[in-house]
């Protein structure tokens, strides 16, 4: 391609060639680095999505771009019908930075989801000794975890469900946060699995009570059920530790990890758990012909050596207590709470003369920073874990500046 598109043909030619899948904010991104991204026009943002926290070590991190570029050179797939040089060595690496004996990877956080169920439900048959087909795993309301037929199918949100049935069965729907809902649930001996979000990403930064994952992991492990954390979102570094679940010392399972595994610059997902899990699935039960390809491997090794070697736990707990402080600082009321961990916080906005939460992320676009709203009325914001102190407080001042324009 010659030409450097318009803003406006670009989205011209999303709307009228691509499915309507989506609704993007108006804005074309055609450059990313570190904290930033610049649109084809070369107006500057601060990135607070990171692409949903894929981003976490921030855009075209140079060693994570360089590995990739690197084995993209020599090879890039073989599926897995033959050995490759990388993956061994990726497996090794992964396994010892999480602390589990296997990994099963994958390549984006639905694919990894839906392996954590299976591996949930094999366990459940061959070594918990349900009898075939009772298995039921419990998940929570107002869940995210991807839009497969069966991810919808343990979702309560009208719009990822309605007019996609019939459903896959063996989900029993409970209250997030909710440990009396849980002990009633668990009481069913064919109860397999607890699929939880250690924070609801999408549904809004929905941080539970303290203690809820640690008392939820007790009550699993006393009626032999596997403890499944979709740290998808939550997990690398984006709540102010490696683990959301490590701020409760949970160990889960069953770990289910994606987008920052590559640092966004490839799709990576991945399933870690220990032998009695991951082995009762046998060759040609489970598979994709991209999941621990050799360009996947060595671009995950790079993303999660970038999470250490710059400290982004740390910096992301450091920060977020920052964001936090700012936020509640600001005197508007447009903003009903502040609420989050690390650097995945939200704001939930009180609509204001019609304006709402759409109207906020506009505002903040045209000032230079974008955050998209979940559920019409909550804004999120996630900056990569990179960004530099100086540069989060000028982002709070554009925030500020953005809300205060309502009034
Ligand atoms: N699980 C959680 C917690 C998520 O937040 C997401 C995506 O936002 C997914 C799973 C699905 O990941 P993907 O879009 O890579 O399939």
């Amino acid at each position: 391609m010659s030409e450097k598109l318009s803003s406006k043909m670009a989205i011209t030619l999303e709307d009228k060639y691509g499915a309507h899948n989506y609704h993007p904010l108006p804005v074309v991104l055609s450059k990313g680095k570190g904290a930033k991204v610049w649109d084809v026009e070369g107006k500057e943002y601060f990135d607070f999505l990171s692409a949903y926290s894929a981003v976490n070590q921030g855009h075209c991190h140079p060693k994570i771009v360089g590995a990739m570029i690197e084995q993209a050179r020599i090879l890039t797939l073989t599926s897995r019908a033959f050995y490759n040089d990388a993956l061994g060595v990726y497996e090794e690496f992964i396994t010892a930075y999480f602390g589990y004996d296997k990994v099963l990877p994958m390549n984006t956080g639905a694919e990894a989801d839906e392996t954590a169920l299976k591996l949930c439900r094999r366990w459940a048959y061959d070594v918990k000794g349900i009898e075939a087909d009772k298995a039921k795993i419990i998940v929570c309301a107002d869940n995210f975890h991807g839009r497969t037929i069966s991810i919808i199918s343990m979702s309560t949100d009208p719009e990822s469900r309605t007019g996609f049935g019939p459903y896959t069965p063996g989900f029993e729907i409970i209250p997030y946060n909710d440990l009396n809902a849980l002990a009633k649930a668990l009481e069913d001996p064919n109860t397999a699995g607890f699929l939880v979000e250690p924070i609801q990403g999408e549904a809004g930064v929905v941080v539970p009570d303290e203690g809820y994952l640690a008392k939820a992991f007790e009550m699993c492990k006393a009626k032999n059920v596997l403890f499944i954390a979709d740290e998808v979102q939550t997990g690398i570094a984006r709540t102010g530790k490696l683990l959301a679940c490590d701020h409760e010392d949970v160990r889960p399972d069953i770990l289910i990890l994606g987008k920052a595994l590559s640092g966004g610059a490839y799709p990576v997902s991945a399933v870690l758990a220990d032998d009695e899990i991951m082995l009762t699935i046998k060759p040609g039960q489970h598979g994709s012909t991209f999941g621990g390809n050799p360009v996947a491997a060595r671009v995950g090794i790079a993303a999660l050596e970038v999470v250490k070697e710059e400290g982004l736990a740390e910096r992301a707990d450091k920060l977020g207590k920052l964001f936090r402080d700012e936020m509640k600082k600001i005197d508007s009321d447009m903003i009903e709470l502040v609420r989050g961990k690390g650097l995945l916080n939200a704001i939930v906005i009180r609509p204001k003369g019609g304006k709402t939460a759409m109207d906020v992320c506009l505002k903040m676009a045209e000032n230079g920073l974008l955050a998209k709203p979940t559920h019409d009325h909550i804004i999120r914001f996630a900056p990569p874990l990179v960004i530099t102190e100086k540069q989060l407080m000028e982002a709070v001042g554009l925030i500020k500046q953005s809300v205060l324009s309502f009034g």
